[in-house]
């Protein structure tokens, strides 16, 4: 690391080194941008996060919104997880190696990187089935006469399609809602995407939850594309549920179970329509009646997928010493910096530009999207395409450089021409 540049971030420098003297110089050209490159890489606080993940040099991976990358410790510890708790202790590793108090203690460790306190979040489950509890929860807390459910126009499809079951089976109708519109006295509960999946635009959480709440309804957050790639404030602006991925920007591995938030004003009136014997105040009581546990708990169901929840509670150990702050500071400044490295290619940029309505990803969109990306992959470009024609490049602050960003903007050209 140059400590010129260190001390120095913001003093230009000339465009000399790795791309030769025959490229065109100038802050823009090629030249300008790979010493610009080199100069952010160098004054990253995050750069050495990069060494804990398993990634490869031939490749630049920017798929860590569909899947996030393996953290290199994961494999001893499942080793460790497999021969020892459950090969040696077997069942006694129920309580003696902590499995059964899982769930709440790797919510505790997501908690706090998405602004919510101890004992709110509990882990389990698939995000689709943590958003059916979320959203009948919402309703069954919700003003009795209110028929309305609003579901974001866009969502992630699988938010949709529970979400029409969940209006059905509480006999509320389901609104298509586009976000800012305004919120009605019919509206129970209103269900948000935090990011929006396919356009990488960023909703606003803090403004659209007080307009969810001055009309008196409550409001489901799906963080999956938010939760490890920016601050979210859960507690701080009084969401009253949300969920969330860990397999995405949380690099919990493929199928992580999910986490699920609820307030702790409704944690006592939180009716889970999946009251599951996990959620039982005394589940070894083994009683033909339903006594809901207090507190996170209640939002679990049956046994938890231990082995998976178990590899995620060890890749979240990447986060300990790192700040939100500075994941959402470098992923600004890094999907900035591939804007610019695209700005002459013959692609439209989705995500808006403004830093209050972007996540932490760039979508482009491109004749022949589906084309180009199985074009990108060959060359060791991942990203990953979106129906109809969305190119998407997802971008992990903790292990994506500045560097990876301009390689893949310079083979995103090349294979455009
Ligand atoms: C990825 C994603 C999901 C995935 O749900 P699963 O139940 O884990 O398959 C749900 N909602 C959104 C917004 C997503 O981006």
């Amino acid at each position: 690391m140059s400590e010129r540049i260190m001390t120095e971030p913001t003093e230009p420098t000339e465009p000399t080194g790795p791309t030769g003297p025959t490229e065109p110089t100038g802050p823009t050209g090629p030249a300008g941008l790979a010493g610009k490159a080199a100069e952010l890489d160098a004054a990253d606080p995050l750069a050495a996060c990069r060494e804990l993940f398993t990634l490869d040099a031939g490749t630049v991976y920017l798929d860590g919104n569909s899947l996030g990358a393996l953290p290199s410790h994961v494999p001893a510890r499942m080793q460790e997880v497999i021969t020892r708790e459950w090969g040696a202790l077997r069942i006694r590793s129920w309580e003696e190696s902590g499995w059964w108090t899982a769930p709440e203690r790797i919510g505790d460790r997501i908690a706090p990187i998405v602004g919510a306190g101890p004992g709110t979040v509990v882990v389990g489950d698939s995000t689709s089935v943590n958003v059916f509890k979320a959203l009948v929860a919402a309703v069954r807390t919700a003003v009795a006469d209110r028929d309305e459910i609003l579901v974001d126009a866009a969502t992630f499809p699988t938010d949709g399609y529970i979400a029409e079951s969940a209006a059905r089976m509480t006999s509320r109708r389901l609104v298509p809602y586009t976000p800012g519109d305004p919120i009605g006295p019919r509206t129970a509960a209103v269900l948000i995407n935090h990011v929006d999946y396919r356009t990488g635009r960023l909703h606003d959480l803090p403004g659209l939850t007080a307009a969810a709440h001055a009309a008196g309804a409550r409001t489901v957050w799906d963080l999956c594309h938010s939760a490890g790639a920016l601050p979210v404030g859960l507690a701080a602006h009084g969401v009253d549920f949300a969920v969330g991925c860990t397999y995405k920007y949380l690099n919990g591995g493929p199928g992580s179970p999910a986490f699920l938030y609820v307030r702790p004003g409704l944690q006592s009136s939180f009716d889970s329509p999946l009251p599951g014997w996990n959620s039982h105040a005394d589940p070894f009581g083994m009683t033909p009646e339903y006594h809901p546990a207090t507190g996170a708990p209640r939002g679990r169901v049956g046994t938890p997928d231990i082995l998976s929840m178990l590899a995620l509670e060890s890749a979240l150990d990447v986060w300990d010493g790192v700040s939100i702050k500075d994941v959402r500071a470098k992923s600004l400044v890094l999907t900035d910096f591939f804007l610019e490295c695209v700005r002459h290619l013959p692609v439209e940029p989705v995500t808006p530009a403004p830093h209050a309505e972007r996540g932490s990803q760039v979508s482009l969109r491109c004749d022949n999207a589906g084309a180009v990306m199985k074009e990108l992959i060959s060359r060791g470009v991942v990203g990953d395409f979106r129906q109809p024609d969305v190119l998407r490049f997802g971008f992990t602050p903790l292990y994506v450089g500045f560097g990876d960003a301009l390689r893949a903007a310079r083979i995103l050209g090349e294979a455009l021409g």
